[in-house]
């Protein structure tokens, strides 16, 4: 299986989730977000093949990183890789954060005709969903640039059955990590 990537995977990002991160930058996406700061990853076409195997391969000899990042482009229009990807990244005791612009209801809608969208919702920690909305372009947000967009906490959320946010207060992060560590930013 192949996925499309509009970068080699970006090691030691600290901006893109909680703790030091390996960011996978996917290739493609429809949303065309006004002000959209990446739009040489939205062609289908664009960027370069990459063997989901090799990927493992890669995540696997990691060093020093929390979890991954799905990024992009929106990871959600290759549902197959990027379930194979997260549910790796899972199983050797990576985090998985996901960016995409649909809205989580939309990802559990569009599970009714797809299941690997609802199986891909088991695999993540937090997903930051929504499109980017210039008007709502804020830099004091978290880990996000339009204040519509949402950390949401995925497994409290599958358990509550009702949207539940990561805690945010006065800069700090409860962290909800096995480590249980509080992030200060
Ligand atoms: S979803 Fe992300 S990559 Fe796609 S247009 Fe919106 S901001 Fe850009």
């Amino acid at each position: 299986m192949e996925i499309r990537l509009a970068a080699p995977l970006q090691r030691d990002s600290v901006v893109d989730g909680f703790g030091v991160r390996t960011v996978i930058w996917t290739q493609g996406c429809s949303h065309n977000c006004p002000f959209c700061q990446n739009p040489q990853t939205h062609d289908f076409e664009g960027g370069c093949a990459f063997n989901v195997e090799d990927i493992k391969e890669e995540l696997k000899n990691l060093t020093g990183q929390d979890g991954i990042t799905l990024s992009g482009g929106d990871p959600l229009f290759q549902i197959d890789a990027v379930v194979e990807i997260a549910k790796y990244a899972k199983s050797i005791g990576l985090n998985v954060w996901c960016y995409t612009g649909f809205l989580y209801e939309d990802i559990v809608n569009m599970g009714k005709t797809n299941p690997k969208y609802l199986e891909l919702l088991q695999y993540l920690d937090v997903l930051v969903d929504g499109k980017f909305v210039n008007e709502l372009k804020s830099l004091n947000l978290l880990f996000r640039g339009s204040s519509n967009q949402r950390l949401i906490d995925v497994p409290q959320t599958l358990k509550a059955e009702k949207i539940v946010l990561i805690p945010e207060s006065d800069g700090i992060i409860e962290n909800f990590s096995k480590k249980n560590e509080k992030i200060f930013i």
